[in-house]
C-alpha cells in the first residue's frame, strides 16, 4: 500500500479538469467548419470536394437562387472545403462540442442570386461568382472599368449561347476560295 502511494504520488496528475476548466485544444486541429457566406461567391468548389457529401449545391430556378447547404452531421473534418475554397469562405475552426439539442441545428443554408443567360434566359452562373471573376480580372489590370461595362453581356451569357455567337453561318462561308487556290 504505501508503493502504490508512493508511486501515485511521483506519476502527479495525468487527468484533465474539463468541463471545469476549458480544454487545450491543439492550433492543428480540425474541428468544426466555420462558414462566412458574406465571403462565399457559391461557386460550388467545396461541395464538389466534399466527399461525405456534407455540403451540396441545389438550383431553384423558379425563384432563380442557388443554395448553399452544409450538414454537419455528415462532415468528416477532412478539410477539402477550406484547401480548395478560392475566398476562405470555410475554414475548419478549433470547435469540438458539437452536440445539439434539435437535428435542424446540425444544418447552415445561404442562398445566392443566380445570372440568367442574357441570350436565352436559362440559369447560368451564381451573380456573386461572375462579379468576382470581373473585379479580379480589373484588380490584375486585364479588365478596365469602362471595359468592365461593356464586356458584362459577354460575361452574362451562358457557354452554347456564346459558340452560337462565335459560328460562322455557312451561307458566310466561301468554300470555292480555297478550290480555285487547288486549281491555280
Ligand atoms: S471538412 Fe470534409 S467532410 Fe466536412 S464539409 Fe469540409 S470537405 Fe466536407
Ligand atoms: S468553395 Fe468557398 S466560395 Fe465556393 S461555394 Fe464553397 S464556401 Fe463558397
Amino acid at each position: 500500500m504505501f508503493k502504490l502511494i508512493k508511486k501515485v504520488l511521483k506519476t502527479g496528475n495525468q487527468t484533465v479538469a474539463y468541463p471545469a476548466s476549458p480544454l487545450y485544444v491543439d492550433p492543428n486541429f480540425r474541428g468544426k467548419p466555420v462558414y462566412d457566406p458574406h465571403q462565399c461567391i457559391a461557386c460550388g468548389a467545396c461541395a464538389n470536394a466534399c466527399p461525405s457529401n456534407a455540403l451540396t449545391m441545389a438550383t431553384d430556378s423558379e425563384n432563380g437562387t442557388i443554395r448553399w447547404s452544409f450538414f454537419l452531421g455528415r462532415c468528416i473534418f477532412c478539410a477539402r472545403c477550406e484547401e480548395v475554397c478560392p475566398t476562405t469562405a470555410i475554414r475548419l475552426s478549433q470547435e469540438f462540442e458539437l452536440a445539439v439539442w434539435r437535428k435542424e441545428d446540425l444544418y447552415e443554408r445561404a442562398d445566392f442570386s443566380i445570372c440568367h443567360c442574357r441570350e436565352c434566359g436559362k440559369p447560368y452562373a451564381p451573380q456573386k461568382e461572375i462579379d468576382y471573376a470581373m473585379a479580379l480580372l480589373q484588380q490584375s489590370g486585364n479588365l478596365s472599368e469602362s471595359q468592365a461595362e461593356t464586356r458584362r453581356a459577354q460575361f452574362e451569357t451562358c457557354p452554347s449561347c456564346k459558340q452560337q455567337q462565335n459560328l460562322t453561318h455557312s451561307r458566310r462561308i466561301d468554300v470555292g476560295r480555297y478550290l480555285n487556290r487547288e486549281a491555280q
